[in-house]
């Protein structure tokens, strides 16, 4: 609701709102949602939120559906934020929580985002969603078109977890399985969709995922009383998750929720593919893409992001960094996160515990911080990286 126009994050020209569209038709780079928040902020209140629905809907004046029989609902969103005692101690903190994102439908935080894309589609009249993914985009894809009567095309890489490629074919997708990456996949897609009449769903090749990824933004304020936490720990692939809170925290902060601060906005990705860590370092503000991207977290094995800008942007305006953690080091994390709070996470989430450790011997987290991981999803999906 509320939606006045959709504007390119690069060059800011101003798109029809009302139509299928995917990237800027005048730089090719990716389209954001903005609102009338003035008018959203009448209803949309803090006390309002008392007794709204349990899910991510619950923000419904600042999301881009119209009308609510297009709302395509599994129960995403509005997952616990956990405290982790344990861990805090062992790693000489005093305020670490975890937000648990495999506690939504298809067990990872692609939900969000699937949840927002696949209802727009519905309502702007799309009948078949294709997207390239490296495993739990497709799943979520999959349930949410199912849910909505629409048809899924998905392309992974052969090599994806087992899980995510069994989860697409009972949910009714069509899957096709691909030598090579995301990227490759994302080639194809593209290569045949007009052809086909798909609308890509491909992350941030279409203005909704990350409306749907900004309720982490929303949900976190919410959940810590509307003061955000110091640092934000977030394992980043194509971005969705950290530009929709950097967005949502702009958002709700023009309307009166929150004052200036921010949290140190963090990036983690594996040392076999971690081209924004590179460009970080680099001081660029577009990352080349990662030659023979490689590692068993395989959300995070995205060599080239379409909105790493937006990404490298947030990062710098937040006083924020980018590290990379090896294979070894997160997969050693699930267990020590599993043992000490009782978590089987993701391997992407388990990846901001190295990256922590590595903050804190840096000096650049102090003890009395209070400090955010993102567990993105659910270690089960990925019994293959843990022996399975
Ligand atoms: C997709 C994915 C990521 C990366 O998310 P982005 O928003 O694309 O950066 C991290 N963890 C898991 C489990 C994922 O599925
Ligand atoms: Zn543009």
């Amino acid at each position: 609701m509320n939606v006045t126009h959709l504007e390119c994050g690069a060059c800011g020209l101003s798109h029809e709102a009302r139509r299928l569209l995917n990237l800027c038709r005048e730089c090719g780079k990716p389209l954001l949602v903005r609102y009338d928040l003035e008018q959203a902020a009448r209803t949309l209140t803090k006390e309002s939120l008392r007794t709204r629905r349990a899910d991510l809907w619950r923000y419904s004046e600042v999301l881009p559906v119209e009308r609510d029989e297009n709302i395509i609902s599994l129960g995403e969103g509005w997952t616990p934020l956990l405290s982790a005692p344990q861990l805090a101690a062992q790693v000489g903190l005093k305020k670490l929580f975890i937000k648990d994102e495999s506690q939504n439908p298809t067990q990872s935080f692609k939900a969000r985002g699937m949840a927002a894309a696949v209802s727009m589609a519905k309502e702007l009249g799309a009948r078949k969603l294709a997207v390239p993914s490296a495993g739990n985009a497709a799943g979520a894809l999959a349930a949410y078109a199912a849910r909505a009567g629409l048809e899924a095309f998905i392309f992974m890489p052969k090599d994806t977890p087992r899980a995510n490629v069994i989860e697409c074919e009972q949910t009714g997708a069509h899957v096709t399985l691909m030598n090579g990456l995301i990227t490759d996949c994302g080639a194809e897609v593209a290569r045949r969709k007009d052809a086909e009449g798909w609308f890509d769903v491909s992350t941030l090749k279409e203005p909704y995922r990350v409306e749907g990824k900004k309720t982490l933004g929303y949900e976190l304020a919410e959940q810590m009383d509307w003061e955000l936490p110091d640092v934000v720990i977030y394992p980043t692939g194509g971005g969705t998750g950290l530009i929709g809170m950097w967005k949502a925290f702009e958002e709700m902060e023009q309307m009166g929720w929150i004052g200036k601060k921010r949290p140190r906005m963090v990036t983690v990705q594996a040392a076999g593919c971690a081209p924004i860590v590179r460009a970080f370092e680099e001081g660029k503000r577009f990352a080349d893409e990662f030659p023979n991207a490689q590692t068993t977290a395989s959300g995070l094995r995205v060599p080239r992001a379409i909105g790493d800008f937006l990404i490298l942007d947030a990062l710098r305006a937040s006083g924020g960094t980018a590290i990379s953690v090896t294979d070894e080091e997160l997969i050693a994390a699930t267990g020590e996160i599993g043992a000490s709070e009782g978590l089987f996470c993701a391997p992407e989430g388990a990846a901001c515990l190295p990256a922590l450790k590595k903050l804190i011997a840096a000096g650049e987290v102090k003890e009395d911080e209070s400090v955010v991981l993102f567990n993105t999803g659910a270690g089960v999906k990925y019994l293959e990286s843990y022996g399975g």
